[in-house]
């Protein structure tokens, strides 16, 4: 029987009523038993207009209403973290222990959101000028979106939702159509735990019902993370219909190495960032760069550790790399591969003819390592997110640094090393959103915000941390003036306000 996943709009589960659905897939097997509802404009006019009517409450809502809310919600996604897991896995492909490090990831996001009280705080000067005072409060946008992508169905909508609704809004949510179910899922842990209704809505679909919301008057506010191209199109197109908008995109994270390094904890570090997850994370390392003479015993010690990676079924424990999520991302993968050695790499590993026995029709690719990557190969210059590290050489700190400035990327980037003055350089030289030193894939905590440089981020906003708080709020300054009733009366002053 096939399953079909729904919109969730006004607190309950909505049937799609435009005919079109897509597909969903299970990578592992290549088994389609899942399709997912698209939504046309009419169905993401129906969910704007739930989550509009939802915000004249929840828009007064007080803080320890929203606050007690997320704490049940908190509880709920704690104890639901394996359900979470298994959907995500059937739909993703990943691990299930990647599975729950993405809801782990995600919950510390809602842990922030619990604590609003204290980053929405406003402030106050007294007696600015004779019996003034000046407050700054920060307020609520009203309906807010976001649109989403595969490669985290539960934490990145949970880098957004929990900020968007503990600062007062309402929110609906596009997620990647590719992998729809976790969203459902935690649109009903948000109603279990006393969400009031509309206040989260979700809408599945593709391009129609993204563009409806960049278009929709009353969506305030877009947050997108996703490939760069869109993410263009998504800051582009929102910001011209009056909304902010953040919009995270691609990436291709390098990891610089130095001669002084600890090479068996960078080629730790390099295989564990650049294969996990199949490569499918935007803060996956996708090339090294060896500075020195480093670089064959580098290479050699990648090469021994990412052979050794078991492939295999996201929900069997063996595994630890699971498929890519379709047929047409694995063949386009694989591609660069085949193309490698034309280019002037050197290929170390070719995963490109992987198989799993059992599981013929998965999206499998095994893992493929490139050597002396020209600059000028597709390899290096695309997101390949897939399992594909490259390497590159550099003779000197100078040179691997310029080379990582000449991407017109900037999401993450890492540096090995044992100099604290060269790390000290590379933390103020590279031209990055989140730096590593020697950690490969530095996402921040979540009371420090996420967000890239450059073509990985189209906005001013990185997203959560106090950028979140920032980004779902609007600013607003109130000047009081009590008069003493001894005051002597002000009389008409056609000047402009002074301060005395
Ligand atoms: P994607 O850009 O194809 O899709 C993202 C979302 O946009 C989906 O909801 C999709 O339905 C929608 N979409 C796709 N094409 C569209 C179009 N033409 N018009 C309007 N909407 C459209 O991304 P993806 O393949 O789902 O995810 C992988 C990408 O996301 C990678 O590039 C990865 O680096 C990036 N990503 C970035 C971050 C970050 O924080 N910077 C985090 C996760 C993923």
């Amino acid at each position: 029987m096939t399953k079909i996943v729904n919109h969730w709009i006004g607190g309950k589960s909505v049937e799609g009523a435009s005919g079109t659905y897509g597909p969903v897939t299970d990578p592992a097997t290549g088994a389609v038993d899942t399709k997912v509802a698209f939504a046309s404009v009419d169905e993401v006019d129906a969910a704007v207009q739930a989550a509009k009517e939802a915000y004249v409450t929840w828009g007064q809502s007080s803080l320890a209403q929203r606050t007690a809310i997320l704490f049940k919600f908190r509880a709920l996604l704690d104890a639901n973290r394996d359900a979470l897991a298994e959907l995500i896995t059937a739909e993703h492909g990943k691990v299930h222990s990647d599975a729950l490090g993405e809801v782990a990831r995600g919950l510390e996001i809602v842990d922030l959101a619990c604590g609003i009280n204290v980053q929405l705080k406003g402030e106050l000067s007294t007696q600015v000028a004779s019996r003034v005072d000046v407050s700054s409060i920060r307020q609520p946008l009203g309906v807010v979106a976001g649109i989403t992508p595969f490669n985290f169905p539960a934490m990145v909508p949970m880098w957004m939702f929990p900020m968007a609704i503990a600062c007062g809004n309402t929110f609906v949510l596009k997620p990647s159509e590719k992998d729809p179910s976790a969203s459902v899922k935690l649109a009903e842990l948000l109603a279990e735990a006393g969400l009031p209704d509309g206040v989260f809505n979700v809408v599945h679909g593709d391009k129609v019902a993204v563009d409806r919301l960049l278009e929709h008057p009353d969506v305030k506010a877009v947050s997108f993370v996703g490939s760069t191209p869109v993410a263009r199109y998504i800051h582009t197109t929102a910001s011209a219909n009056g909304k902010r908008v953040q919009a995270l995109g691609g990436a291709k994270n390098h990891m610089l190495v130095l001669p002084d390094a600890d090479l068996d904890a960078a080629a730790d570090a390099a295989v564990s960032a650049a294969y996990g997850s199949a490569g499918e994370r935007c803060m996956a390392i996708s090339a090294v760069v060896a500075v020195g003479a480093i670089g064959d015993e580098l290479v050699e010690k990648i090469r021994e550790r990412a052979e050794k990676i078991k492939i295999g079924p996201g929900n069997d424990p063996a595994s630890e790399m699971g498929p890519l999520i379709t047929k047409v991302h694995r063949d386009k993968v694989a591609s660069y591969v085949e193309g490698a050695a034309a280019e002037g790499c050197e290929v170390v590993l070719d995963g490109t003819g992987y198989t799993v026995d059992g599981f013929e029709d998965g999206h499998w690719i095994g893992i493929s390592l490139l050597d002396k990557v020209p600059t000028s190969a597709k390899a290096y210059q695309d997101e390949i997110f897939g399992p594909v590290l490259c390497v590159l050489r550099a003779e000197t700190y100078d040179e691997g640094v310029a080379l990582i400035n000449s991407s017109p990327f900037g999401n993450g980037t890492a540096i090995f090393t044992r100099d604290g003055g060269a790390a000290r350089r590379f933390q103020l030289e590279i031209e990055a959103g989140m730096v590593g030193v020697n950690v490969p894939i530095p996402v921040p905590v979540g009371y420090h915000s996420f967000g890239g440089w450059k073509d990985s981020l189209f906005g001013d906003h990185h997203i959560y941390g106090n950028d979140g708080t920032h980004f779902y709020t609007r600013g607003k300054v109130v000047t009081t003036r009590w008069p003493d009733p001894a005051d002597a009366p002000a009389g008409v002053d056609l000047g402009f306000p002074r301060n005395h």
